[in-house]
């Protein structure tokens, strides 16, 4: 059997680890790097475009028969006609494994051919479906051609010489799944997991199930890894919570004592978060205020078959519509406009688009049910103290909703994870410089989708594999201090193909 690491390996995402064994290749996951995307990429002028811009930066790796387009070429001819040249191959990967619904495990996946199978819990199909639905990524826009194929929570199929098992994990993305490969070596592969969250027990049964198994190679994650090297990390490291539960009570704790508007800002995937915070505004007597793609994801993600229990209903919060342009070509902009073209006119509650279109004509709302544009800023204003608004965009919620005259009073609560690259400090005191023009108090409730060091040792312990290959880590070293004896630690570079 053969390992080929193209990302996933010394760095946090970017898995794309591909399996092969005699006549069968596999793929574990097809995620975006964000590290290495902006080694040679900065957002907005400079982006790559297309499969080619991708494959010439490496940052996905050049193999046949795995992309739709790969041997197409267009021809430009001054005289004649364009042309599109198309040599298609044979298909030469049998399967991608989906991990979970994060781009930096999925956020390829648009670029695959539509004869490859995409294996991955129901939950985590729904989800990309609805992402897709409310517009996301740009190569996940087309991902109507891909073949879905759902594997239910322990059951095994078959993929060419391969036996493929599915366990359900909890993560900060409902949905999450671990696998277990059986061929002539067993690998298990943990995708991104944790044990402390509110469906730890999720976990604690795929490792009951793997421990009776003889596994040769585990790859594990290790994103939590080696966090306190650096002094600023190990700062913030102390602000993260132990558990969802604590999660709920800070949150109770810092709204019980703010008189005025508080803005809870998380994870737009991470549905249990949005449960959570449901319920804190019922303890605390206040509203919640979700944004319109956070609503569809909760509102549709039952349409075709109950697929998840517990979710938050229509009553257990209001909608925010997003702010965006009214089209100047509609009839209405034009005559408003005559005499100032150009004005910015804010789309109005009726003519919205895409999601927010679907979801207003689908369900019969009441006007209190959602609100919009000016109205929410002035209502927001008006009665700080009775609302939560729950964002995964804090800036552009504060551009949204701020007034010139009146500054904001209140509390701003941070649910996200801790910024671990670069980008994500630029971003975060992006943030900060937001919450001083609006003068929000900076406080802190969160806990991590990632497994801490001691339950990494403890899923290292119970699976009891012969060797150990970390994967989601910028510290693979770090599994030195955990790793149990007997375990031997192996290590792969990026684009290493390893025999075993
Ligand atoms: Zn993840």
């Amino acid at each position: 059997m053969e390992l080929t690491f193209y990302g996933g390996v010394n760095e946090i995402g970017g898995n794309k680890i591909l399996l092969q064994e005699k006549d069968t290749s596999i793929f574990l996951d097809f995620g975006i790097s964000y590290k290495r995307v902006n080694e040679f990429f900065e957002f907005p002028l400079l982006q790559p475009w297309n499969l080619d811009d991708l494959l010439k930066t490496r940052l996905i790796p050049e193999l046949n028969g795995l992309y739709r387009y790969y041997n197409y070429n267009a021809k430009y001819d001054n005289t004649g006609p364009i042309s599109i040249i198309k040599n298609p191959e044979e298909r030469q990967i049998d399967a991608i494994l989906l991990s979970h619904a994060h781009m930096d495990h999925y956020g390829y996946l648009g670029l695959i051919r539509g004869d490859i199978p995409i294996y991955l819990s129901a939950v985590s199909k729904k989800i990309i479906e609805l992402y897709y639905r409310t517009g996301r990524n740009k190569f996940n826009e087309k991902i109507g051609h891909l073949l879905y194929k759902d594997i239910p929570k322990n059951s095994e199929i078959e993929i060419g010489d391969f036996k493929v098992k599915r366990y359900d994990v909890d993560h900060s993305i409902l949905g999450a799944s671990a696998y277990y490969v059986e061929g002539k070596t067993n690998i298990v592969y943990t995708g991104d997991f944790r044990l402390h969250g509110n469906k730890g027990f999720l976990t604690e049964e795929f490792l009951k199930l793997v421990e009776k198994e003889d596994i040769d190679y585990l790859l594990c994650e290790g994103t939590r890894l080696g966090l306190e090297k650096n002094e600023e990390e190990r700062i913030v490291e102390e602000k993260v919570l132990n558990s969802e539960k604590e999660v709920k009570n800070k949150c109770i704790e810092i709204i019980e004592s703010e008189e005025n508007l508080v803005i809870y800002d998380a994870s737009q995937a991470d549905l249990e978060r949005v449960k959570i915070l449901c319920n804190v505004a019922k303890k605390t007597g206040r509203q919640l205020l979700i944004d319109s793609k956070k609503a569809f994801l909760l509102l549709y993600f039952n349409e075709t078959e109950n697929l998840l229990e517990d979710l938050p209903k229509i009553d257990d919060f209001k909608i925010l519509l997003s702010r965006s342009k009214l089209s100047s070509s509609t009839n209405i902009c034009k005559e408003l406009t005559k005499d100032c073209p150009d004005f910015f006119l804010e789309r109005f509650k009726t003519g919205r688009r895409n999601h927010e279109r679907e979801m207003l004509n689908d369900n019969n709302f009441s006007e209190d049910q959602f609100i919009w544009g000016p109205a929410m800023r002035k209502e927001i204003l008006s009665n700080p103290n009775e609302y939560i608004i729950y964002t995964s965009n804090g800036p552009l919620l504060l551009l949204h909703c701020k007034n010139y005259q009146e500054p904001f009073s209140g509390t701003y609560i941070y649910g996200k994870a801790e910024p671990f690259t670069e980008e994500m400090e630029f971003s975060f005191n992006r943030l900060i410089k937001w919450l001083e023009l609006c003068n929000l108090k900076l406080k802190y409730a969160h806990t991590s989708g990632h497994c801490f060091p001691d339950d990494i040792k403890k899923a290292i312990e119970i699976i009891n594999p012969e060797n150990l290959i970390p994967i989601h880590t910028e510290y693979p070293e770090e599994f030195k201090k955990i790793i149990p004896k007997g375990v031997n630690l192996m290590r792969a570079e990026l684009n290493d193909k390893l025999i075993l």
